[in-house]
């Protein structure tokens, strides 16, 4: 049990002698004492390893290296917004298995290249070939990852819950020099379901050698990370950097990475 959870576990205590000793009601901090957590499981994209900046960087060099200048697209801004676009949507698909993986990843070039009136299917392999080589060996982090995972190092046991592929989260945990803080790895690839499904959490809990009462989901997907894991009665960290309005009630709500400081 962390400094901070034995304070307010030793004030809850007294706080319920005293209680029944006076005969008065509970406090209402006795209610919420917060649950002493052991194991920790993070999410990996937008959580702990900045997708967007490193996407774009990565989509970056391959304007440059294949010229797509001069295939019409002046802005590459213009372009990235596209993938993201159609990167979101195809992922959407995958997630509830309308389209597989190999036409994920390369429909999201084809379509974003159609939308400059690009009409070439062996550009848009080739380019989901290359940027998935690129990608992963990019280091950007969320701000504050890396002090979180220091801070929480040895006094928990720290996860990932991802519903990326297996190969291409490994390169980013090492490229991204994180790999060391992380006990178990569990892909979507690996555990043969994907968040929000119960099925990927229960494998985590096995995997780990963990109980749901002792572990917290922290992620950044309302609907994938957080909503699986209170389906599966965990407690929830919801980071929401972007303020994103929902009506679900995660445990905890974060704009920061920064703020797990307090919790954990
Ligand atoms: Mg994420």
């Amino acid at each position: 049990m962390c400094h901070t959870s034995k304070v307010w576990h030793n004030y809850a205590i007294h706080s319920f002698i005293f209680a029944v000793i006076r005969k008065t009601p509970l406090p209402v901090t006795y209610c919420y004492m917060p649950k002493s957590y052991k194991h920790l499981f993070f999410d990996l994209d937008h959580t702990l390893w900045d997708f967007d900046k490193n996407s774009a960087a990565s989509l970056k060099t391959l304007y440059d290296e294949y010229n797509l200048k001069d295939r019409g697209i002046l802005d590459f801004d213009a372009l990235f917004k596209a993938y993201t676009y159609h990167n979101d949507r195809l992922w959407e698909r995958y997630r509830k298995g309308f389209i597989k993986r190999d036409e994920l990843r390369w429909k999201r070039m084809w379509l974003m290249l159609l939308d400059f009136k690009v009409a070439d299917t062996s550009l848009a392999h080739e380019l989901s070939i290359a940027y998935l080589e690129i990608l992963p060996t990019q280091t950007l982090l969320v701000p504050h990852a890396k002090e979180i995972l220091e801070h929480c190092k040895g006094r928990y046991d720290i996860h990932l819950i991802t519903n990326g592929f297996e190969t291409t989260q490994r390169l980013k945990l090492q490229y991204s020099g994180i790999a060391r803080y992380f006990n178990m790895l569990i892909t979507s690839e690996r555990s043969n379901s994907m968040k929000p499904h119960p099925d990927i959490f229960a494998y985590a809990l096995k995997a780990a050698n963990a109980v749901a009462e002792e572990s917290i989901m922290i992620g950044d997907a309302i609907d994938v990370d957080i909503l699986g894991a209170i389906n599966a009665g965990w407690d929830t960290v919801y980071y929401n950097p972007f303020g994103v309005k929902h009506n679900r009630k995660p445990t905890y709500e974060i704009t920061h990475l920064e703020e797990l400081m307090r919790i954990f």
